[in-house]
């Protein structure tokens, strides 16, 4: 596991992180899940949450490969609980800007996920950091259109603008 020359006080959030997970427990009932590969670096996540009343009600990342990978992954077990799914859209957007270099909305709270900004200082890396993310928004989408349309599968996928 090779960390990356971060600030102090970000290494250290992204190495608790990593070294206690959050969300391990699985759930016993998943509304929304997926499953993501990074090939660059090896990196493999497992993205389930369960909602409640349209409000995020669990949620469980199960995540293996680098340090900054796992981490991110804990940051997102952390953050969505009680979120609504337009709210996971919207912090998941925030989190791709800062790791882009671009302006984060206002009125977005990042929290820990702001340590790893400094990961933007090594361009191979911020798909480490982004994995456990565009999981989980490829697994929102299509559970949105099977909402949408019920009964129908979803064959057609329609991907706008992805950067
Ligand atoms: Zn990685």
């Amino acid at each position: 596991m090779q960390l990356p020359e971060l600030d102090d006080l970000y290494r250290e959030v992204v190495l608790d992180h990593y070294r206690s997970p959050r969300g391990r427990a699985p759930l016993e009932h998943a509304d929304v899940h997926n499953e993501g590969f990074n090939p660059v670096c090896g990196d493999e996540v497992r993205v389930a949450l369960c909602f409640d009343a349209g409000r995020v009600a669990g949620v469980e990342v199960q995540g293996r490969g680098c340090s900054i990978s796992v981490a991110s992954g804990s940051m997102l077990a952390e953050r969505l609980a009680g979120l609504a799914a337009a709210e996971v859209e919207g912090l998941a957007a925030a989190f791709k800007a800062l790791m882009h270099g671009e302006p984060v909305p206002d009125g977005v709270d990042l929290g820990d996920l702001e340590a790893l900004s400094g990961v933007r200082r090594f361009p191979v890396r911020i798909k480490c950091a982004l994995l456990a993310w565009t999981t989980l928004e490829d697994a929102l989408r299509a559970w949105q259109r099977g909402q949408a349309e019920p009964g129908r599968s979803s064959t057609t996928e329609d991907e706008g603008e992805r950067s």
